[in-house]
């Protein structure tokens, strides 16, 4: 369809003119998402509606005329999920974006999907309290989030986005508008669609409406940094720190290239000795929080005790703001190793235990591909975020799907938190177990027969 056409089609049916962009003159940035890999493509026109009836409209008139429709919430992606292809329309949640309600009795906000991580979490300072998902992009949308069930640092204590979503209100690819879940925590009453929606990139239906679980926000963190010889001995510390029931909200590895590449970023000095950061192969960042000054100075001493028994060349007792510096700098790792040229990225999660294992796999594979791999990652999750350096595609994909099979040859799954997209997919589909990739597809058909959801994204 011709971009005048669907201007005139979707302006009769009570769009408004100020909603609807010609693909063709969008901004670049409009055309892709931080993905490192893929095109940048321009849709027939790009619409940015300002209520879930619009959206409705919006479908309506797609199913009508066989339009492929993406959503788009931030673009902060990282594996193609938003980018569309030349035939659609891409949907834009930006104007979407109203705190609809903070609900101090029952500690939930109702979101319209366009409201951003750092949006909400200035609305909920005021009254005490957080929403407790902070994946490395506060600009990120809370829509693009349950889309792609997004986590970050702090999913070790509280969880990913699924784990905080009560409910939903959703528009299906027949224009049908439902809400599932609700203000409240139990429910058996047949499948649960909210689930279900959760990480679904916008391939089962377009979020209109989110209620999130919020918390109370602790007053006081304290920071524990702690280089390690090997990375053997950090993955091996892990568990060790978790079982001990210091309930870390954020464990972090760093190895020995990204901590300086990214410290240097920011111009922080950590005040390590020379002779440390010659050794140390990687960093161990432990972050734990409450309420209580002189009982959290206590636990970090603890915990700085066991991180010295389990091997660590030095302990760092680090104050909050260089803290704050320092995981500022841990989630702009993904940019300095754009800018160093890095060829792909990926976040695998693996099980906790077997971290190590995986780990000198990776070695391996880097050494025998002869690509550079570096890393962070939440690995307190078992999630690892590896930056693979390869100018040769062909040997790119080597590294890549090599590192990936391993990763669940030991029990894992191709993507902890960025979702599979458009830049994944064909890894999943080759490293997936067929059985699951054959009912999720007829799960995609029960909800979107026509395939005019996001084709292209996970299958
Ligand atoms: C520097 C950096 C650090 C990051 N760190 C993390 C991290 O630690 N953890 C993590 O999980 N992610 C991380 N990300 C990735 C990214 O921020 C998340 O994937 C985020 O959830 C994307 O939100 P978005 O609003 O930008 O979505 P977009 O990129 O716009 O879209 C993502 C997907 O969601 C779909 N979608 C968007 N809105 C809706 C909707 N309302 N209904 C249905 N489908 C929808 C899109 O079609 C697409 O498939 C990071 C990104 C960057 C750039």
């Amino acid at each position: 369809m011709k971009y005048q056409d669907l201007f005139d089609g979707l302006t009769s049916r009570g769009i408004s003119p100020s909603e609807i962009l010609d693909g063709s003159r969008l901004d670049e940035e409009l055309t892709r998402d931080e993905a490192l890999t893929g095109e940048r493509v321009r849709p027939i026109a790009l619409v940015s509606p300002r209520t879930s009836d619009d959206v409705v409209r919006i479908v309506q008139f797609a199913q009508e005329n066989t339009i492929a429709i993406t959503a788009r919430g931030s673009g902060t992606g990282m594996c193609g999920g938003c980018v569309a292809s030349s035939d659609s329309i891409i949907l834009s949640f930006s104007k979407m974006n109203e705190i609809v309600e903070i609900d101090t009795e029952n500690q939930t906000a109702t979101v319209q999907p366009g409201v951003t991580l750092h949006q909400l979490d200035e609305a909920l300072e005021p009254f005490g309290l957080v929403y407790p998902i902070f994946p490395g992009e506060l600009s990120a949308s809370i829509g693009g989030n349950v889309a792609t069930n997004a986590g970050g640092m702090r999913a070790i204590k509280y969880g990913v986005t699924r784990n905080q979503v009560l409910g939903l209100e959703v528009v299906l690819a027949n224009g049908t508008k439902l809400k599932t879940g609700g203000k409240f925590v139990k429910c058996s009453s047949g499948y649960d669609l909210t689930q279900l929606i959760i990480g679904s990139e916008g391939t089962l239906g377009l979020v209109t409406e989110i209620i999130v679980k919020l918390y109370p926000r602790p007053k006081f963190t304290a920071t524990v940094l702690a280089p390690f010889e090997t990375l053997d001995q950090i993955t091996n510390a892990v568990p060790k720190i978790v079982s001990s029931g210091a309930d870390p909200l954020i464990l972090e590895y760093i190895d020995a290239i990204a901590i300086v590449a990214t410290t240097q970023n920011v111009g922080l000095d950590l005040g390590i000795a020379q002779e440390i950061q010659d050794k140390a192969l990687a960093y161990l960042l432990i972050v734990i929080e409450g309420d209580n000054e002189s009982r959290i100075d206590e636990d970090i001493e603890g915990l700085a005790a066991l991180v010295d028994e389990l091997g660590a060349m030095d302990i760092y007792i680090l104050p909050p703001s260089t803290s704050a510096k320092l995981i500022d700098a841990r989630e702009k790792a993904f940019w300095v190793a754009k800018a160093h040229g890095a060829n792909d990225i990926l976040d695998i999660v693996v099980p906790r235990s077997k971290l190590p294992e995986y780990m000198n796999s990776v070695s391996s594979i880097a050494q025998a591909t002869q690509s550079w791999i570096a890393g962070c990652g939440h690995v307190g999750d078992g999630n690892v975020h590896l930056s693979i350096f390869q100018n040769d595609s062909d040997r790119l994909h080597q590294a890549m799907e090599q590192v990936l099979s391993c990763g669940i040859a030991l029990g894992g799954a191709v993507s902890a938190e960025h979702g599979i997209g458009r830049e994944k997919r064909a890894y999943f589909l080759e490293l997936e177990d067929p059985n699951k990739i054959e009912l999720m597809r007829s799960i995609k058909t029960a909800f979107d027969p026509k395939g005019l959801l996001n084709p292209g994204a996970i299958f």
